[in-house]
């Protein structure tokens, strides 16, 4: 591997002086884990910046989905219809609730899911949606709301990666039944691991809270069959430095988006994702800049990665496989009609972009691109 080789991400931290002066109260207090007041400190200041009515933080966004879907109480074997674009976890939190997912396509112009298939779907065993804001794309949230009305579906939203949007308004974690955001290190804003559940129902307050602590209800009773989902302090602490450092993150990820597309701009079979229907009050978090390889291009999508990773670049298939065509499935969803979605994972290369990534590195990567 190259020592000047160039990842897809690479973390935002605090110095190291600010991180450490913040942990030393830890020593005096001996509170580790368990709800500190570092825990609830970032409750209260997440809850403001990500413009949410409640949140409630957890251990990383996998576990804040796997218990998201189980606070709603579904009976076994219902359906949830959602997107195959996306990270495994998307679907691996609904199977391992004893769920079914149900694979609905995308559409081609952004990734979402493409709410016009929805409601073919829906059969008497479907109890909710699970949409992902694919790359910071704002799915069709009204569409969407329309149809979980109409049949009485709950929603719930992977916002892993719209930290930070806001939509119409509010924060984007206020659409739906609750949203779930991943704070892991590779994100726009990580607590090294972490993850958050937003929601507005009160209810669902007390019931996250229990289940992320095994169920716990009081001393002597454990109510429910809960998991360990709590976030540390350390974690939570790292989260507050970053959070002080959130407009700088974005603010310098934005220059590379746009340095990138202004190269890109206009190379033949390269597509990127332009003219969206439905972006953020605030445009994007500039979380990833994925671009589609088209036939026209002279090299293949796995051409042109090879090609960058020779050169030391490192991009992602992100995200392919579809999630329902992992061999963890089997072949069990491989004939779903998922054309548009299939489409988008044959031809999709996320190019790295990160906070100090060099503007000189997003030329030599557009280069190799533009095959100079
Ligand atoms: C990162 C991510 C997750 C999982 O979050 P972790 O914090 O890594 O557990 C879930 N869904 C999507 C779309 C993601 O990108």
């Amino acid at each position: 591997m190259a020592s000047d080789a160039v990842f897809v991400t690479k973390s935002s931290m605090p110095s190291y002086e600010e991180y450490v002066e913040a942990i030393r109260p830890l020593w005096d207090s001996h509170w580790l884990t368990n709800m500190g007041c570092y825990h609830e400190q970032l409750e209260s200041e997440l809850k403001k910046y990500l413009n949410v009515p409640e949140i409630s933080l957890m251990v990383n966004g996998h576990m804040a989905l796997e218990l998201a879907i189980q606070a709603f109480g579904f009976p076994e074997g219902s359906q949830i219809i959602t997107t195959p674009f996306t990270f495994i976890s998307t679907t691996h939190a609904i199977v391992r609730n004893r769920l079914e997912p149900v694979f609905c396509d995308v559409k081609p112009t952004d990734g979402t899911i493409d709410e016009t298939k929805i409601e073919k779907l829906i059969t008497e065993k479907t109890v909710a949606i699970l949409p992902v804001h694919v790359y910071g794309h704002v799915c069709n949230i009204e569409g969407i709301q329309k149809i979980a009305d109409q049949h009485k579906l709950k929603v719930i939203y992977d916002a892993a990666h719209c930290f930070g949007v806001n939509y119409r308004g509010c924060g984007i974690g206020s659409y739906g039944d609750v949203s779930i955001f991943s704070f892991h290190a590779t994100k726009v804003f990580h607590t090294i691991e972490g993850g958050a559940v937003t929601f507005s129902n009160l209810a669902l307050r007390d019931k996250l809270y229990n289940l992320k602590n095994f169920g716990i209800q009081d001393e002597e009773t454990v109510a429910e069959v809960g998991a360990n989902a709590k976030m540390n302090e350390f974690c939570a602490i790292m989260g507050l430095c970053n959070l002080r450092r959130i407009e700088t993150v974005i603010s310098e990820r934005r220059k590379r988006f746009e340095y990138y597309r202004e190269l890109l701009k206009g190379v033949e079979g390269i597509e990127i994702f332009e003219g969206i229907e439905n972006t953020g009050d605030n445009g994007s978090n500039y979380a990833y800049f994925p671009i589609l390889v088209k036939n026209s291009y002279p090299l293949s999508r796995d051409g042109l990665y090879d090609k960058l990773r020779e050169k030391g670049i490192y991009t992602r298939k992100y995200f392919y496989p579809l999630t329902a065509d992992q061999v963890c499935f089997h072949d069990r969803y491989t004939k779903l009609d998922l054309v548009c979605a299939r489409a988008l994972s044959a031809q999709v290369l996320t190019l790295p972009i990160y906070e100090d990534l060099e503007m000189q590195t997003v030329e030599r990567i557009a280069d190799v691109i533009m095959r100079k």
